[in-house]
């Protein structure tokens, strides 16, 4: 084996950091708030932190931007947004619109989805700071970088045609070319009506670009094809603003970027990310950033858009899943890989992670050298906060998911002193208002999975998925029709095992599972089966359900006494 291969993907990008030896470690990222950001874009900054912590580690200076890129104009809104909105602010930039909200009382559209995300970076232990572009337009490094960008428009645009000339059909080059006559690298925020562009007649966008920019006077002129307004404004009036190829290097050259993920569209050849560069080296001076691909983050089978689409938010994984899961399922992966997120697959990512920790404090052994360093790497970067100096006793996530399932039932004290059973002498670590939280938690990802099951026509991917997990619900009463379905020696069965109940603790699942076979085998000779249906019936109504007696030892004895007593007690024998 080489001893080149190294332990995790990450090192790679580690190691070309590392050969450049910055004084400090910029890392950049990047989002346009133009509607709910969806969880994908967790994927780059979790990158980021990640690449943070290992310098951190390394006692490197690190800074970890995430750019709010508010100052880009609304080209559409999404369809949860209503069309008189709509019309009244395209083509403004996301900063100057009002949240669209009626009883929201933050300042912006921008701000409104922006603060969303940013919210809940705390409890994905991500530690950034957050760079809104509109303000930055509005300070003089950033338009010291206009000024260059139209100083040099020649160079910019023979960047552009060199690159992006060849990815061009006949058409379509003919067109660039016609284009790029009039093209100028800077647009202008309209002084009358607060747009950057609008949408032609055949429904192409038209920007507001520079017409002429004069230098000694360091000023522009523009015409508004949003309302015909015809101006001129200064170079630092910050009402400009630098198209996106050359927004995105301008940036990199004021903050020193070293490296900045980009998702597969900008890194394509002749994409953002390649001109991007050139323009850097070429104009701004600086080379640029580590350029770090990486593919989409799919929820199921479906890709995620802000402006459209199904929009899973941050907010909402944490609202029915845990963090340091997801930081795991990013980071474990290959950049290069598509991740679907599967929230019906939320107990095997549990079961996975539950492994690697096992690993990690020695509890399990590693299949292989390789898999024991990459644990160790992975593990502590998958973490909120600092790794524990023992495994952190959680509660099993099927635990939970039973608990969650049978609140109908029982007290939530009640629930609380199962819970708290299983972790022993550390109950302590978990408060009564916290268990609450996760009961909450799975509750949300059981209705979740219930409308991810709904939308599933194939019976068979159905199936495997409730085989995996086990969602019951449990009426309050019985129903007269489930009686009816017992016969005589069922109910004799009942009675004994009632009996059983009242005489022994109903803790231990095996001596339960055996104790219902030999009462169906040797006390009243019914086929085990048969035994097992009347339970299921008197229990959750149907005929079928999870394992018996695990089931059983969770739950609680008087009740279950009593739901007996219950069924015994309807019974009617036929004639
Ligand atoms: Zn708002
Ligand atoms: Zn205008």
């Amino acid at each position: 084996m080489s001893d080149e291969i190294s332990v995790h993907w990450l090192e790679e990008t580690v190691d070309k950091i590392s050969k450049r030896n910055p004084p400090e470690i910029t890392l950049s990222t990047g989002k346009t708030p133009s509607g709910h950001i969806h969880i994908g874009i967790l994927r780059e900054i979790l990158i980021c932190d990640a690449l943070r912590r290992i310098f951190e580690e390394k006692g490197k200076k690190v800074n970890f931007y995430l750019f709010m890129d508010d100052f880009d104009a609304a080209k559409r809104f999404p369809e949860y947004i209503n069309t008189k909105f709509q019309e009244e602010h395209m083509g403004k930039p996301f900063a100057l619109i009002p949240c669209p909200f009626e009883d929201c009382k933050c300042s912006s559209y921008a701000k409104h989805f922006g603060n969303e995300l940013i919210s809940t970076f705390d409890k994905f232990g991500i530690k950034n700071q957050i760079i809104w572009t509109f303000e930055l337009y509005q300070e003089k490094k950033m338009q010291d970088k206009i000024k260059i960008a139209l100083e040099n428009t020649n160079q910019i645009k023979s960047i552009l045609k060199k690159y992006i000339l060849p990815t061009l059909n006949e058409d379509r080059k003919k067109e660039f070319l016609k284009l790029q006559k009039f093209w100028m690298p800077v647009m202008v925020l309209c002084e009358n009506c607060d747009k950057l562009q609008t949408r032609g007649s055949d429904g192409s966008i038209r920007p507001n670009r520079v017409i002429s920019y004069n230098k000694d006077k360091e000023e522009v002129s523009y015409a508004c094809p949003a309302c015909r307004y015809n101006g001129i404004t200064s170079i630092y009036s910050g009402r400009l603003k630098l198209n996106w190829r050359v927004d995105w290097p301008a940036k990199w050259a004021i903050f020193n970027t070293t490296c900045e993920p980009a998702g597969k569209d900008h890194s394509v050849k002749g994409g953002a990310y390649d001109t991007g560069l050139d323009i850097c080296k070429e104009v701004f001076n600086y080379e640029g950033p580590i350029k770090l691909p990486y593919e989409w983050l799919r929820l199921g089978d479906q890709d995620m858009k802000t402006s459209k689409g199904i929009v899973f938010t941050p907010i909402k994984y944490l609202s029915l899943a845990d963090p340091e899961i997801y930081r795991m399922l990013i980071l474990k992966t290959n950049p290069m890989k598509h991740i679907s997120l599967r929230i019906e697959e939320i107990p095997q990512y549990h079961d996975y992670y539950d492994n690697i920790e096992n690993i990690f404090y020695n509890i399990n052994n590693a299949e292989s050298e390789q898999e024991l360093e990459l644990v160790q790497y992975l593990y502590p970067l998958t973490k909120v906060n600092q790794v524990a100096k023992s495994k952190p006793k959680r509660l099993p996530f099927k635990l939970l998911i039973f608990l969650a399932q049978i609140q109908n039932i029982l007290s939530l004290d009640k629930l609380y002193e199962k819970a708290i059973q299983v972790l022993d002498d550390e109950k302590k670590n978990l408060r009564k208002e916290e268990f609450e939280t996760l009961l909450k938690k799975t509750v949300n990802w059981i209705n979740e999975v219930k409308l991810i099951l709904e939308d599933i026509d194939d019976i068979k991917i159905k199936k495997s998925i409730l085989n995996k997990i086990e969602i019951f619900s449990i009426p309050e009463e019985i129903d007269n029709h489930q009686i009816d379905k017992l016969d005589e020696a069922q109910i004799k069965g009942l009675s004994i095992l009632r009996q059983f109940l009242l005489e022994n603790e109903i803790k231990d699942a095996d001596l339960i599972q055996n104790k219902i076979f030999t009462i169906a085998k040797e006390e009243i000779k019914i086929p085990p089966r048969k035994m097992f249906e009347a339970l299921y019936l008197v229990i959750l109504g149907k005929k079928s359900g999870p394992r018996l007696g695990p089931f059983i030892a969770l739950l609680d004895k008087n009740w279950l006494i009593k739901r007996l007593d219950e069924a015994i007690d309807k019974f009617r024998p036929n004639d």
